[in-house]
């Protein structure tokens, strides 16, 4: 009881010498709420946390610390909503799959993390990791272990069998064995609640499915329902049971439509949705996350008849120019779209050139900029302590020399990234 009031107490008491206030003073801020950028604002951080936001440049009291950003301007903490963050796809993939430990593949995640965070995304959405690495890799961030983004981790996703994640894809019979649940491969709707309770009991945080065929899977068929309503059905209410949003990989108009009537709530990359999947989308308040980044670099790499496997490089040439114009019709439609990129296909750290797609295919920059800060904070049921600049969040921050509601590519040169009210980037001009 003494030790608990003396706690108590001690807690309460403000210390002499308390780090005081961390005074910002912003050039410009875009909030990632409001329609239009403030000029000359201060953003007090105290700890992890914005505790208000000022109009003008408010003078240090002693001990104040203040981080001239008068010449930037700042942004929340960028969010990209599909990464893969402990791999990166090069001509040595698939002979990878055979020759990398669960050590291996969690260590070079650690290495892709902190490129994203030097990027400016301080939080990710990882829908798909050999083994579950993104999961450890979140811990380890979490603890402070190694500097990377957050992460709302997906572990391994699910496939059904010679699916799109399908780990065995591609290999001679006598390796594949028979991947289950566990491994993220289900048939029927009591394999598909078992693999959603499997990730439960692994710690994810999230569901992915492949809901059709994919490009970079060693499998013929890039387009295909790879899972039957029921199947999306029975992931969707048991992911329900346990607090988890399921994302659908999906290319092919029909495996789009099953999954939305599934209940699924984003589809990945959309492909080939046509204007029912569009209407359905819109019924159901599924968002779209289009990754216009994996289809420029799949469509770019397809043209060299080396870097592909066989059965891969037609698919990559198909489906890799289709998103921009898939992207183009979803948005003027009034689809929900939530900025994503499928990094690890493409390079980590090259995020931020998806909003410069963004714009090209007719998403206003500040829009754009929104879908990777309010937007995804709000679907994932965080938006009370992430995804923008304002009092009570958390001080997940990032500044750019320049405008970037006139040029969005400014952001892919970001100086500054504060996670958690930590400086992590300086590279401000003298
Ligand atoms: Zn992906």
């Amino acid at each position: 009881m003494l030790k608990t009031l003396l706690v108590a107490t001690l807690v309460a008491a403000p210390l002499a010498g308390a780090p005081a206030a961390t005074l910002i003073h912003a050039g410009h801020l875009v909030d990632g709420v409001a329609n239009a950028a403030q000029a000359e604002v201060t953003i007090v951080v105290d700890g992890d946390t914005i505790t208000r936001v000022e109009k003008g440049y408010r003078a240090p009291a002693a001990g104040d610390r203040v981080i001239d950003l008068k010449s930037s301007t700042v942004l929340p903490g960028l969010w990209d909503m599909h990464v893969h963050l402990t791999s990166e796809y090069s001509h040595n993939s698939q002979l990878e799959g055979f020759t990398l430990n669960e050590g291996d593949v969690a260590l070079q995640g650690a290495a892709y993390a902190l490129r994203t965070l030097n990027a400016g995304f301080t939080t990710v959405r990882d829908l798909g990791a050999p083994m579950n690495t993104s999961i450890e890799l979140r811990n380890a961030i979490r603890k402070g272990l190694v500097p990377g983004p957050r992460i709302f981790a997906a572990g391994a996703a699910i496939a059904t069998t010679g699916g799109h994640a399908d780990p065995t894809n591609g290999w001679a019979q006598r390796l594949m064995g028979t991947p289950g649940p566990r491994e993220g491969v289900v048939n029927g709707p009591y394999a598909a609640a078992e693999a959603v309770r499997q990730r439960y009991k692994d710690g994810a945080d999230t569901i992915k499915i492949t809901a059709t065929g994919g490009v970079l899977s060693v499998a013929k068929n890039g387009l295909n329902p790879q899972f039957t309503e029921d199947e999306v059905r029975a992931v969707v209410a048991t992911a329900r049971d346990y607090g988890f949003k399921v994302a659908a990989h999906a290319h092919g108009a029909e495996g789009i439509k099953r999954a939305i009537r599934g209940g699924v709530d984003s589809i990945e990359h959309g492909t080939f949705m046509d204007d029912e999947a569009i209407r359905l989308m819109k019924e159901h308040g599924t968002y779209y996350v289009p990754t216009l980044s994996a289809g420029k670099w799949v469509a770019e790499k397809a043209e060299d008849p080396n870097f592909f496997p066989a059965l891969v490089r037609p698919k990559a040439a198909a489906i890799g120019p289709q998103i921009a114009g898939t992207f183009n019709r979803a948005y003027k439609a009034g689809v929900r779209i939530m900025f994503g990129t499928d990094t690890g296909v493409s390079a980590h750290g090259d995020n931020a050139r998806e909003f410069a797609y963004m714009v090209e295919a007719g998403m206003p920059a500040m829009e754009a900029i929104k879908a990777a800060t309010s937007v995804p904070a709000k679907f994932m049921d965080v938006a009370d302590r992430l995804g923008s600049v304002e009092a009570g969040k958390v001080a997940d921050l990032i500044a750019v020399d320049g405008d970037p509601v006139a040029d969005v590519r400014v952001l892919q040169h970001v100086r500054f990234v504060m996670k958690e009210g930590k400086v992590h980037k300086d590279q401000r001009q003298p």
